[in-house]
């Protein structure tokens, strides 16, 4: 679905959440191939939706219970990388999905976690999953560009409406990531393995495509 309505957006680069409440409206059994968001901060309701809107099964991860075998793949949204670091600790959520993504299995981080899965930052002393090989700058795009809208290619996905909001900047890739999404020849969107990393917010549209390529890994 092309040419997508934009929900909403704070000024803060927050999205304000709408639709559903955030709780587990596609069942999950528990014994399928569930998608958990990470949901101690961020734009967690918005996956939620999109996920719903595919049928996909889902759980919310906002403590270290909420983990177990049945998680299949990980999302990480937007919101603010330092929290979200530091919520990842105190849930105890950051070792189950750091082992999640040893493993190889599929993960999508968009914006903020692009960040958290990023080897290095060059603006910020953090380092979190560290396991996508690329040196992303946060907050790069100032203020007055931090937010804005450009329709481009996301790998075989071609015309999606990609939503920018105080986005990291990717400075460097190396050789075990594959540049997906570019603006202006920056790269904007990533893939290694099933790590799929983008600085836009693919959840923030209507268009399903990129969530319908991670279920697919
Ligand atoms: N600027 C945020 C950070 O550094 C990321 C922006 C976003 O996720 N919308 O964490």
């Amino acid at each position: 679905m092309n040419n997508a309505q934009i929900r909403p957006i704070t000024e803060r680069g927050v999205p304000i959440p709408v639709g559903r409440p955030a709780q587990h409206s596609t069942p999950d059994h528990g014994d399928q191939s569930v998608t958990g968001i990470l949901a101690v901060q961020g734009a967690f309701a918005e996956h939620a939706a999109m996920l719903d809107s595919l049928g996909a099964p889902w759980r919310l991860l906002r403590s270290a219970h909420d983990w177990d075998d049945s998680i299949a793949r990980v999302i990480l949204p937007g919101g603010e990388s330092t929290t979200q670091g530091k919520l990842l600790r105190l849930t105890g959520l950051f070792e189950p999905i750091s082992r999640h993504i040893a493993r190889g299995r599929p993960v999508l981080g968009t914006c903020a976690g692009m960040i958290l899965l990023a080897k290095r930052l060059d603006n910020d002393d953090n380092i979190y999953f560290g396991a996508l090989d690329a040196v992303v700058r946060r907050n790069a795009y100032g203020r007055q560009l931090g937010s804005f809208r450009s329709v481009g290619s996301f790998a075989s996905i071609t015309d999606f409406p990609r939503v920018f909001i105080r986005g990291p900047f990717v400075v460097d890739t190396g050789p075990k990531a594959t540049v997906e999404s570019e603006v202006d020849g920056h790269p904007v969107g990533l893939r290694q393995g099933a790590i799929l990393a983008t600085a836009f917010h693919p959840e923030l549209t209507g268009d399903t495509r990129i969530h319908e390529l991670f279920l697919s890994l």
